[in-house]
């Protein structure tokens, strides 16, 4: 790597801070570039579930205590119908790996701002308002093309600009992020409709249409989402609609679900069209990597996006400590990332091929069989999804400059 050349960055996500918190903690310099023009994420509010796997992670990059202030622990994930009656339930606890961080349920936004704040103190620069259009590869080195003209260079570039990625559109090429056919109305609300803490409560009504969960995130805020089949792009137009639809959709649907939605403030209620990107098997050319939703966006059943995101992070920051050929670090990095995010690509699929009978009768016994299945297959599922990435521990302050590779 050429000396004092940054490790570029496309994209201040999750995904993409981790990555400059995890590079810059093994000595380099590291510069993110990110299109939003505010360093918070959003202003309406999501939570999401963040796994042992991932948590740990992060712990080990020294944001254990970062967590806390962004969400409470989770223990327990339960499937439920329509009715409240219970399907299946996981402890999962008993799948965490030992000397694991506990899984979370997290306020999204809260999680970008605690890895915002840790780059900033670990020395990262984070340029807002800084979309990038592409790059040049010059084999030696690589310079990335902002949409205002800037061009930087540096010693590697990883693409973690999301679902949407300018970056893949050049790397691969295979067009853009591809809709589900699924929309998803979210919100935070004061009302945990009496879900205990550290319960996910996940249901699926009985006509297949509707299916959603509730999740408490931190004291008197609940997460929740309704998902349901609907083209991409017919958004209603204001958040009282919103609200109103998917207080509709769970017509029929009893538990929790109802009153945690019905006190939603307005101004938390969003809708996002469920979007995935096409299976590829090239994450990687020359010093240009993807990494997170750019390279493998995928359906939202497990809850893995994010927590994928931060293991790739700390897996390519691994690799680019460990190789003194850049190339061949981001080529190690593809090879012990992809059959881990395939294994759980490949389990999501498989998730969403189970659709609930529409009939009550058929419904009944679809449930018995599934829940013999799921069973069997539960513990190896969820002892191999929480098992936290191969990484050094990064929590204890280092002394030393930065790398120059
Ligand atoms: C409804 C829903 C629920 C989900 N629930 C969960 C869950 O419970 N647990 C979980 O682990 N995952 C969940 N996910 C998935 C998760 O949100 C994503 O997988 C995760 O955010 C991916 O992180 P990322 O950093 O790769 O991309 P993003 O979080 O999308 O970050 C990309 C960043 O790049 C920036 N950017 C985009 N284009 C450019 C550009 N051209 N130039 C510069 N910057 C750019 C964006 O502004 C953004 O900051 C969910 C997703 C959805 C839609």
């Amino acid at each position: 790597m050429s000396d004092h050349d940054p490790i570029l960055i496309a994209g201040g996500g999750i995904g993409g801070l981790t990555a400059a918190l995890a590079l810059r903690l093994h000595g380099f310099p590291v510069e993110v570039y990110e299109r939003r023009p505010d360093r918070d994420i959003e202003s309406g509010g999501t939570g999401q579930t963040i796994y042992s796997n991932a948590t740990t992670a992060l712990s080990r990059l020294g944001l254990a205590e970062g967590l806390k202030t962004c969400g409470v622990v989770v223990t327990r994930a339960e499937s439920r119908t329509e009715r409240d009656t219970l399907l299946f339930q996981t402890d999962l606890r008993e799948y965490e790996w030992p000397g694991s961080h506990p899984s979370m349920a997290v306020r999204r936004g809260g999680l970008c701002r605690v890895l915002m704040d840790a780059c900033e103190r670990a020395g990262v620069t984070v340029h807002l308002d800084s979309p990038c259009a592409g790059y040049t590869d010059h084999g030696d080195n690589v310079t990335l093309h902002l949409k205002d003209g800037r061009q930087v260079t540096g010693a590697l570039l990883v693409g973690a600009d999301g679902i949407g990625s300018a970056i893949r559109a050049q790397l691969i090429d295979d067009g853009g992020p591809v809709p589900l056919g699924i929309t998803s109305y979210r919100g935070i609300s004061p009302d945990s409709g009496g879900l205990p803490d550290g319960t996910i409560y996940l249901f699926r009504g009985l006509d297949a249409k509707v299916a959603g969960g509730a999740w408490p995130i931190g004291p008197e805020e609940t997460s929740w989402s309704v998902s349901t089949y609907a083209p991409p792009g017919q958004h209603e137009k204001d958040r009282a609609r919103m609200k109103a639809r998917a207080l509709d959709l769970l017509t029929g649907v009893n538990g929790p679900p109802r009153p945690v939605v019905e006190g939603t403030p307005l101004d938390a209620v969003i809708r996002t069209d469920i979007m995935v990107r096409r299976w590829s098997d090239t994450w990687v050319r020359g010093r240009v990597a993807l990494l997170g939703d750019s390279a493998h966006a995928m359906p939202t059943e497990l809850g893995q996006g994010a927590c994928q995101a931060i293991e790739d992070a700390v897996v390519l920051a691994e690799q680019v400590a460990d190789h003194a050929d850049p190339a061949a670090a981001l080529l190690a990095y593809q090879r012990l990332r992809m059959p881990r995010v395939r294994w759980v690509h490949d389990r999501v699929y498989r998730m969403r091929r189970v659709k609930p009978a529409k009939n009550a009768v058929v419904r009944r016994i679809v449930d018995a069989l599934a829940k013999r299945i799921v069973a069997k297959a539960q513990p190896k599922m969820w002892r191999e999804l929480l098992k936290p990435p191969p990484m050094r521990d990064l929590s204890q302050p280092r002394t030393g400059d930065v790398r120059t590779g």
